[in-house]
């Protein structure tokens, strides 16, 4: 085990930002290693998305039994999910669970926002500025999160707004009643999927201002069965091995099909889109291997789901559109209970602000197409500045003084999302570069949590003192991260895996595909003493 060289005070071993998923399990694994670590945390309490994403229905769509820690199998033999979909409360139970029982808060700082973190060379530390003064450290770990920073359209008149203004990613702790109100949501990716359903109970109107339609396909949610969770339970590291061997990093119970769309017959493709549908959530787009490859095997299952919202969606001109033209996929494929059903209820209405995009809000509501629409409260389920929004709103400075933001200026740069050249000592967690946002998250980001500590743990046994990808290393990565997705249809849309969301971000494909592949890439790099950093 390395010793703490550094005593807690104002200096540590490592400085990590962020007590989501990521931020706790790195604490958790560093402490054990006996190395001095302080978390910081912008909320005020831990969890990271759960803490944040409070809007009405907001749940996972991994599923439960899939969507957890496998670092400790004490853990995971002893919580009890109930449902096949777990809650936004739910899920932040089970960390504020995993937090008391690991003893994490005492090493967490909450309410306290990292602003800048600068790399001094000449003391070789991290000095890490935060809104409650400055720390310095040997490492520095940004477990920020891809989807932390909420994006917030940037429309005239915002202030002048009269009723309340909501975004799902910064909900309020006491929660929202829409009861006897006129309520506008603007977006349709999977936040406002998830909760437009249940505001639409509660308001007396709502109405949905939809700049892209969205492909959704059914949760068909339920109680978990507790025969279902203990037969996982008792086979539970086989079940976790078999997962992190699939593309994604979940799903092995029901897996992604071996088929091509392309050589099966309409009959064919239509009885196995059927069947996936009926089975519910993300295994839709493991029907066939080239969904994601193939234009016209992607019509196919776009085809089949299109008929699937004219067939729920009575009034014809709204099923229209809300059917989607683009790639099925290329946006996150949304995880639906009842989203298109909604607009068949008589106090919903539709707004396509495809082509007449709004124009900003008034005293009294919104303004479209030089028509005002009145409303109490509007909710913005406008999404996220993702992957790296929450570093670039850091001041991060790595070697004589070089910007991260500079440096990223026409898009991120990384090898392996773990490390960038000029930036020594600083990891990122499911950065860009890393399968992250494309796979069950949770997988992922122990994998790298689990990476990151034992170079740190290799640094210390070895006498070395700063780990640095190399310039080279990381060309490579970006371009081979490129090609990767060049070979599929996801550069094709305007999603926000490619920063698309977000006027004037660098349009870059941002996470890497393939997830077994990547962890085995990781694994050799390490093995061949952390070939593609340098070492000091
Ligand atoms: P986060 O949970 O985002 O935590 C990052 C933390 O860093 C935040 O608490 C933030 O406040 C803090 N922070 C950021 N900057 C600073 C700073 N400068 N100073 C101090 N603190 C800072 N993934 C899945 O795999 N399956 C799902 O079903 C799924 N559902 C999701 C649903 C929603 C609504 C959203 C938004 C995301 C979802 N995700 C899902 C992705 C989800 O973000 C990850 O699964 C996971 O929770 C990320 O954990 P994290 O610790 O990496 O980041
Ligand atoms: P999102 O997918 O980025 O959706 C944002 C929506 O707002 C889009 O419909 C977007 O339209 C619209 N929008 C943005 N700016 C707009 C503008 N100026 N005018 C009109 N419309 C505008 O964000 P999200 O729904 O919060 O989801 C983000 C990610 O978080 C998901 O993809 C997923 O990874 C994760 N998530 C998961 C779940 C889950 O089911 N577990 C739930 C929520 C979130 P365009 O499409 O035209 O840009």
């Amino acid at each position: 085990m390395s010793k703490s060289t550094d005593t807690p005070g104002d200096r540590f071993d490592v400085v990590v930002v962020g007590a989501g998923f990521a931020g706790l399990h790195l604490l958790h694994r560093l402490r054990g290693m006996g190395l001095s670590v302080r978390v910081f945390e912008a909320a005020s309490g831990v969890g990271g998305t759960w803490f944040w994403n409070r809007y009405p229905g907001a749940r996972c769509d991994i599923e439960s039994m899939e969507y957890s820690y496998q670092f400790s199998a004490e853990l995971q033999q002893e919580w009890e999910w109930t449902e096949r979909y777990a809650t936004q409360p739910e899920i932040l139970r089970y960390i504020e669970h995993v937090t008391e029982r690991f003893e994490l808060l005492r090493d967490v700082q909450l309410e306290t926002r990292v602003l800048r973190a600068a790399f001094d060379d000449t003391r070789q530390r991290w000095e890490v500025e935060t809104d409650r003064g400055p720390v310095s450290a040997t490492h520095c770990v940004m477990a920020t999160g891809c989807l932390s920073s909420a994006h917030m359209p940037d429309f005239p008149g915002i202030d002048q707004f009269a009723g309340d203004i909501f975004h799902t990613g910064r909900w309020p702790h006491e929660g929202v009643d829409f009861t006897g109100k006129r309520v506008g949501v603007i977006g349709t990716g999977s936040s406002a999927v998830q909760s437009i359903p249940i505001i639409a109970e509660q308001a007396e109107q709502l109405t949905v201002f939809q700049r892209t339609a969205t492909y959704a396909v059914p949760a068909h949610n339920h109680p978990l069965d507790p025969g279902h969770q203990e037969a996982i339970k008792a086979r539970y590291p086989e079940f976790r091995a078999a997962n992190r061997q699939t593309y994604l990093g979940f799903g092995s119970d029901y897996p992604a099909a071996d088929e091509a769309a392309t050589e099966a017959s309409p009959e064919e493709r239509e009885a196995r889109y059927q069947e996936r549908w009926g089975h519910g959530g993300l295994a839709f787009m493991g029907a066939y291997r080239d969904l994601l490859v193939s234009s016209e095997a992607n019509e196919s299952a776009s085809k089949f789901v299109r008929g699937k919202i004219r067939s729920i969606v009575e009034d014809a001109t709204v099923a229209e559109l809300l059917s989607p033209d683009q790639v099925l996929g290329c946006k996150r494929l949304c995880v639906d209970t009842g989203y298109y059903d909604t607009f068949n209820r008589p106090n919903v209405s539709l707004v396509d602000v495809s082509e007449t995009p709004i124009e900003g809000l008034t005293e009294r509501g919104l303004q479209v197409g030089g028509s005002e629409y009145e409303f109490d409260a509007i909710v913005f389920a406008t999404g996220f500045d993702a992957m790296t929004g929450a570093l670039q709103r850091i001041d991060i400075r790595g070697r004589d003084g070089l910007a991260l933001a500079e440096k990223w200026a026409r898009g991120p740069r990384t090898y392996l999302g773990l490390g960038t050249a000029g930036f020594p000592n600083l990891f990122i967690v499911t950065g860009p570069g890393s399968p992250s946002v494309l796979t069950n998250m949770l997988p992922s980001i122990e994998q790298h949590v689990e990476w990151i500590a034992d170079c740190i743990d290799h640094l210390r046994a070895n006498d070395l003192h700063c780990v640095e990808a190399t310039k080279t290393a990381e060309d490579e990565w970006v371009a081979h991260v490129n090609q990767v997705a060049d070979l599929t249809l996801f550069p094709s849309c305007n999603s926000w895996y490619l920063g698309a969301n977000v006027p004037g971000k660098p349009r870059v494909f941002m996470p890497y595909l393939g997830f077994a592949s990547y962890v085995a890439k990781c694994e050799e790099v390490a093995a061949r003493g952390y070939e593609g950093f340098a070492l000091s």
